[in-house]
């Protein structure tokens, strides 16, 4: 499908023309009409799907090694009190 008329820019497109000669939108790179349907479709569905699983796996995944981490920290803490507490006893 060559329009007669660029839809990009304006341009006369010869009819036999596979890209216009006046910006060079084909059908491979799309012309404005085809351009804009195949953009928003490309950028549009992958970005949500992408952006938010990958988003919260991110962000919330990292989350739950922390709570490990200060627990063990905790524990940690505990025993050096218990200990401290131990020898002020013994000393
Ligand atoms: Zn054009």
């Amino acid at each position: 499908m060559t329009p007669e008329i660029c839809p990009n820019c304006g341009e006369d497109v010869p009819r036999n023309a596979r890209a216009c000669p006046g910006c060079g939108a084909d059908e491979s790179t799309g012309w404005a009409e085809d351009a804009q349907q195949a953009t928003t479709a490309d950028l549009g569905l992958p970005d949500e799907d992408f952006d938010y699983d990958k988003f919260v796996k991110r962000e919330f995944g990292p989350a739950s090694p922390k709570p490990q981490g200060l627990h063990w920290f905790w524990w940690v803490l505990a025993i050096l009190l218990l200990t401290a507490i131990l020898l002020t006893w013994i000393l």
